[in-house]
């Protein structure tokens, strides 16, 4: 049996969205700065994904900046944000628990004379507002809270951190890259300046990302060269993934309501099964406040590489974090941010289900993970004796 329970950090494309995409890898390779009917049939693709993104987001269709990935919304919306700050302005706050896209553009920022804060988050990973307001300061000119953390679920009250922002007169970020197309991502109601989208998250192509840019907030581009996307992001666009990524919207949209509801009843479902199943076990994030489609478990004495080694003989991907750190010994710096201490934080283990994920394939995990953790924690006890 395969099952691929790892969909926080990609999803498969959706054949409907490659459908979408196909014109544009064949028969429309037009630029769409080209003032040709090849160029202007590529600009209304472009036009129309923009839109679709805007709707999706309750946005202007000029405030959508499409770009490369997630990482570079991250990046363009906390260096670009920091580039045009005052001298006298330069504190910025990022909660403890960010993608790295976000604490490394923060850091990068240090040797220019910034000064970054992380925010503490609470046991469930959760950062309270009031932890937000307490360390704004008459400097402080920019704060990046995610929407939902990718390693354990827990969604932020961003809506309310937004309000404080507001209040003190400090921009606001927020990654949402885990939750766009799978809960409601509402700029407006949210209340933020910018939001940060990736399309492989929801079955669209990799390789694809935009940043809601709420009119009037400074912005200094970080790629230069021609004046795409409104002088904010020079280079010729990625017309098929930008197509494609607008058509993976729709969908998520048209699926979200159903599909976060099947998913969440899955996961409490797993989860149940999962504590029940293995003794010493316990559930990372918060019980309610987490993403549908996320689990993640500490299993005492079992160190999450070789779990994850046994989990995939036996045809079961899973995650010790994000993915693009998943190789890396370091412990996870989200669950060193919970209080957990280095042996624990080696002891995650994320299981992210997605569209096609059954009953019958969380079941088997189950059975698979009674077995293993019970094998590596006896084979531990004898290497320890
Ligand atoms: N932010 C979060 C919360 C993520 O989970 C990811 C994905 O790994 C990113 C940003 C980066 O997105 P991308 O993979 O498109 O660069």
């Amino acid at each position: 049996m395969r099952v691929y329970l790892d969909h926080a950090a990609t999803t498969p494309l959706d054949p409907r969205v490659r459908k979408a995409m196909e014109p544009y890898l064949r028969d429309e390779y037009g630029n769409p700065s080209s003032l040709h009917r090849w160029g202007r049939r590529a600009r209304t693709a472009i036009d129309a994904a923009r839109e679709t993104l805007a709707a999706a987001l309750n946005a202007d269709p000029a405030e959508i900046c499409f770009v490369s990935s997630g990482t570079e919304s991250c990046n363009l919306a906390v260096i670009g944000c920091a580039l045009k700050a005052p001298p006298n302005r330069r504190h910025i706050l990022v909660s403890a628990v960010e993608h790295h896209c976000v604490l490394n553009a923060a850091e990068w920022l240090v040797p220019l004379g910034f000064e970054v804060e992380h925010i503490p988050v609470d046991r469930y990973g959760q950062v309270d507002p009031d932890a937000v307001r307490a360390r704004i300061r008459d400097d402080t000119w920019l704060v990046s809270v995610m929407h939902a953390n990718n390693e354990i679920g827990t969604l932020q009250p961003v809506e309310a951190i937004a309000q404080i922002c507001k209040e003190r007169g400090v921009w606001f970020h927020v990654d949402a890259v885990q939750t766009f197309g799978v809960l409601p991502v509402d700029v407006q109601a949210i209340g933020c300046d910018l939001l940060s989208v990736s399309a492989h998250k929801i079955y669209g192509p990799k390789g694809v990302g935009a940043l809601y840019i709420r009119a009037m907030t400074p912005l200094q581009p970080l790629m230069v060269g021609g004046g795409q996307e409104r002088g904010r992001r020079a280079g010729t666009e990625n017309v098929a993934g930008i197509v494609g990524f607008a058509e993976a919207v729709r969908l998520a949209e048209s699926l979200r309501e159903a599909e976060a509801e099947r998913q969440a009843a899955l996961r409490d479902q797993f989860i149940r099964a999962v504590l029940e199943a293995i003794p010493d076990t316990i559930l990372t994030g918060h019980p309610t406040e987490r993403l549908p489609g996320n689990a993640h478990f500490r299993f005492i004495g079992v160190p999450s590489d070789s779990l994850l080694i046994a989990l995939d003989r036996a045809g079961i991907a899973a995650s010790s974090g994000a993915a693009c750190s998943a190789g890396s010994l370091e412990p996870s710096h989200v669950l060193l941010a919970l209080g957990w201490d280095e042996v624990a934080a080696q002891e995650g283990v994320r299981f992210t289900l997605g569209r096609g994920t059954t009953w019958e394939e969380l079941a088997y995990t189950v059975e698979v993970l009674r077995t293993e953790v019970a094998r590596i924690r006896a084979r531990r006890a004898v290497t320890s004796i």
